[in-house]
This record gives structure tokens, C-alpha cells and sequence, in this order.
């Protein structure tokens, strides 16, 4: 059936892969951008497992998670320290560490030897962020932020950009091509729920698009993570999700892990414990290998 171009709206053409997106665009069937980062490798085999709390509470905390999730074999920690929180007042249980979080979780990264990821809000810390972090994450609220593409790209520093939980596919590459046209190759998708009248839960806020993984793929060669601990915002589905997400051929896995899940400062219904957390990297891995890949690193 042949695909009409009159009228491009929210899916993704064969002329917006030629003329929107032309570098996010797959050139052939078998077009995988292929990278490393901290020595992980993007684009292969390994799945990569971004794990860690919403947010760094605590220098504690944050050293706490990074030498569990990396002894269950975590790829990456990852922890909020500028936090993009619905509402404007701050408290003792409803806050970020900013500066000061950004440095304990670097320095419990290097203590125990992971890479971290951690969002970037603001043009202004780009520079701060850029040289703490491995990476570098776009929220969804900022990823049709242009100007802030732009700036995050020019860094030089990988990239995971969240997709708007109200975006299509097609405004997401067309993101994506922000970075990529600044000479960033290093741009990793990351589906974290969208929004939807029905999501199975009252205190739900997205529904995971697990479609978009495969439809992604289709299309582009950039790697796509996914995120099913803010996209079900409930921990008792956040491991089907996960295996599911896995099954569906995602390039990367990122999942909120706490010690003390239901005393999270922020998000305390998504994030699972350490030893959850343990277990389901076990059944990561066993899926994986159904689809010919590996969470763990190959013995
Ligand atoms: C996060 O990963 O901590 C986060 C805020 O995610 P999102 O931008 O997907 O809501
Ligand atoms: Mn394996």
C-alpha cells in the first residue's frame, strides 16, 4: 500500500525521511549506529540497563545504589539532581540537591567504577552537567526545547533523549536530528510512557508504547531505550514491562531503583529495591537471550 505524502501529519513519510530527518533515517534494513560509551557498547548485542533512584536524595543514598545496581551488573547509575517536578514549592520531602547531588553522585559513579546518566533542564548547567555526566538526558518536557538540542548536542556528550509523552515518532526524530545535525552521533532514544485517556490505574499518568519500538526501528538506526518505570508509574509493572520491552527488540532498558522504595522522596510508587532489582536482571537476561542478546556482558 503506498504511503501518501500529500498530507504528512503525525506519521512518519518517505519524503520526511528523505528531507526531515535524512541523518536519523536508516539507510538500509540492516542500518545500526554503532557506539561506545564508557566502554558500553550501543547498537550491538549487550542491552544496556540504566538503573538508580528518580532522584539524588543523599550522598548516602546515591553510594549506596550505585555499588548495588553495579553488583547486579548495571551498565549505568542514573539519578535526578535537577529534577523537572510538577510543582513549584519545595520541602524537606519534595525537592532537588542540584550542585551539590551532582557531585555525590559522581563521586559514587567513580567510587565504584559505573557510568552515570543524569538529566540536563537548563542551558545554564549544561557545562556542569557536561562534565560530570556520561551521559547526558533529555527529559520529555524539554525535547522539543530546540534551542537546548542544539546546546546539549554542541557538548559533544552522548546524548538519551526522552520522547515527549505527547510527541509522535516523527516530532521525536525530528529532535533527534537537532543533535544529529550538530555533528552528535551519539544520540540514544529512550520511549518513557505517553499520555492516554485510559491507563489501567488511577494514580497512572502515561501508558507505555511498546509499538513505538519496533516502528522506531523501522525507521531510524539510532538505538531506543525503554523506560517503564516512569511510563507505568507503578513498580508491581515495571518488570513485565521490562521483560516485555525486551522482547520487543528495545536497545537499552532504564529502570528506577531505590532502597527504600515506598520512602522515595520523589515517584515512590515506580521504583523497585535492590533485590528486585537483582532478580529482574536475571529474567533481563533470560529474555534476552530468547532474542538473541544479553543484558550481562558475555562471559
Ligand atoms: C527521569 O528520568 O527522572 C525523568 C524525569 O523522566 P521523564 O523526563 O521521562 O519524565
Ligand atoms: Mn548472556
Amino acid at each position: 500500500m503506498a504511503v501518501s505524502n500529500k498530507f504528512p501529519g503525525k506519521d512518519v513519510t518517505q519524503e520526511d525521511l528523505e528531507t526531515k530527518f535524512p541523518l536519523a533515517a536508516k539507510k538500509d534494513p540492516n542500518h545500526k549506529s554503532w557506539f561506545s560509551v564508557a566502554g558500553v557498547e550501543f547498537g550491538g548485542d549487550l542491552i544496556p540497563v540504566f538503573a538508580g533512584p528518580n532522584m539524588v536524595e543523599s550522598k548516602e543514598l546515591i553510594a549506596d545504589v550505585a555499588k548495588n545496581v553495579k553488583a547486579s551488573g548495571a551498565h549505568f547509575m542514573r539519578g535526578g539532581a535537577f529534577k523537572p517536578l510538577t510543582f513549584p514549592y519545595r520541602s524537606d520531602a519534595y525537592t532537588e540537591t542540584r550542585e551539590e547531588g551532582l557531585a555525590w553522585m559522581a563521586e559514587a559513579a567513580q567510587a565504584h567504577g559505573i557510568p552515570m546518566i543524569t538529566e540536563v533542564m537548563e542551558e545554564k548547567y549544561i557545562p556542569l552537567v557536561a562534565e560530570h555526566a556520561d551521559i547526558l538526558q533529555i527529559g520529555t518536557r524539554n525535547m522539543q526545547n530546540f534551542p537546548f538540542l542544539t546546546a546539549c548536542a554542541k557538548t559533544g556528550k552522548p546524548i538519551m533523549l526522552k520522547r515527549h509523552f505527547g510527541c509522535s515518532l516523527r516530532d521525536w526524530l525530528g529532535s533527534a536530528e537537532y543533535i544529529l545535525v550538530e555533528g552528535n552521533e551519539k544520540v540514544i532514544l529512550c520511549e518513557r510512557g505517553v499520555t492516554a485517556p485510559h491507563t489501567h490505574r488511577g494514580s497512572s499518568r502515561f501508558l507505555i508504547d511498546l509499538q513505538v519500538v519496533p516502528a522506531a526501528q523501522e525507521v531510524t538506526h539510532l538505538p531506543v531505550v525503554v523506560d517503564p518505570s516512569h511510563a507505568t508509574f507503578w513498580r508491581p509493572w515495571v518488570e513485565p514491562m521490562a521483560l516485555a520491552s525486551i522482547a520487543g527488540g528495545a536497545d537499552g532498558i532504564m529502570i528506577e531503583v531505590h532502597p527504600d522504595p515506598d520512602n522515595a522522596k520523589v515517584d515512590p510508587l515506580q521504583p523497585v529495591d535492590f533485590a528486585e532489582f537483582d532478580e529482574l536482571m536475571g529474567k533481563m537476561e533470560r529474555v534476552a537471550h530468547a532474542v538473541d542478546r544479553h543484558v550481562k556482558a558475555p562471559a
